[in-house]
């Protein structure tokens, strides 16, 4: 039987994404680096052969389109036969940088959002109707659909698979102004994901008739957390379904890259460390758990 270990990354063409493949490839597991743009990704993966990992190899993913994600879970097929280890990384912020609003403070844009911003500035991050899809699309449906993919690849690991979904601080149910949301999502005999999948379209109700704050949804960055619990409740029923795999998910910290306009304070080296460690739990680890970094924590 192979000793090999076979794993993919989403969203890994830069960010933690990218640091993630170079540490599983560093400690000899054969990475798929995925991206949705070929040409970030190529690079991506031309980049870490020049650091002598040969045992990189990428494929194209747009975690929101189901074609891209049937190309890749065919390839995976034909390539390794099977699937250990599987990453859940790509992600989307939900918002949009309203520029006026930047100069209004005497910040000049192409400056800040170039990667030259200092803090994080609450008031110009909208959170439009199209941003907020495409962050649940991506953050939480893109996740679904690529593991839902990958699951019988997953199932025929002969390392029993470890599935690590990259989540957020901001996902932590007391952040949840409303109470039976938070009583629901934490109560995890009686989730499903159908559940889930009602509140996000609650949510996505609730914003389009200007209702977030009545209803008790989070304040700040309210698409992003919403995907990231939701997420993290998907990884309690996933974990449950499949008792014999690992299965978590992960804050990373506050890492500087492009997601948050470089303001994060820890660097992707420490960010990975996270999805790492859980990518590569020794046999009879825990599952369903939520981590801060390398630390279990409370969902
Ligand atoms: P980056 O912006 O550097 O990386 C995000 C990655 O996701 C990029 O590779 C991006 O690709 C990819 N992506 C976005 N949409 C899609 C899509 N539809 N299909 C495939 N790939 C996609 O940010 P980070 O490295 O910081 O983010 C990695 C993860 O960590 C995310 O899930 C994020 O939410 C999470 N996180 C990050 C924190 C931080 O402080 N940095 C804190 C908490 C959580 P492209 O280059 O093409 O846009």
């Amino acid at each position: 039987q192979s000793t090999e270990r076979y794993a993919v990354v989403t969203g890994a063409n830069k960010g933690i994404g990218f640091e993630t493949v170079r540490q599983l490839a560093a400690s000899g597991v054969t990475v798929l680096l995925t991206a949705r743009n070929e040409k970030r990704g190529t690079d991506a993966m031309a980049s870490l052969h020049g650091l002598g990992l040969s045992n990189v190899l990428y494929h194209q993913l747009d975690v929101q389109d189901p074609q891209s994600i049937q190309a890749l879970a065919n390839f995976v097929q034909t390539k390794f036969g099977r699937l250990d280890i599987l990453v859940n990384n790509a992600g989307a912020s939900g918002v949009v940088v309203d520029e006026d609003g930047l100069r209004a403070l005497n910040i000049d844009p192409t400056s800040w959002l170039s990667g030259k911003a200092t803090n994080i500035v609450q008031g110009v991050m909208i959170t439009t109707i199209e941003k907020a899809k495409e962050c649940l699309d991506t953050n939480y449906y893109g996740v679904k659909n690529v593991t839902q993919a990958l699951l019988p690849l997953l199932e025929r690991s002969t390392f029993g698979a470890r599935i690590v979904n990259v989540s957020s601080i901001r996902a932590e149910l007391w952040r949840i102004p409303n109470e039976q949301i938070r009583k629901e999502l934490g109560d995890l005999e009686s989730l499903t994901e159908e559940k889930i999948d009602g509140f996000v379209e609650k949510f996505l109700h609730d914003l389009s008739n200007d209702e977030l704050e009545a209803n008790g949804w989070s304040k700040m960055l309210p698409a992003y957390s919403v995907s990231k619990a939701m997420l993290n409740a998907y990884t309690r029923v996933l974990a449950r379904k499949y008792p014999k795999m690992c299965v978590n998910c992960v804050h990373p910290g506050y890492v500087d890259t492009d997601i948050n306009w470089h303001t994060g304070t820890m660097t992707v080296e420490e960010g990975a460390q996270g999805s790492v460690m859980l990518a590569l739990l020794p046999e009879g680890g825990p599952s369903g758990c939520y981590f801060d970094r390398t630390q279990i924590a409370d969902f």
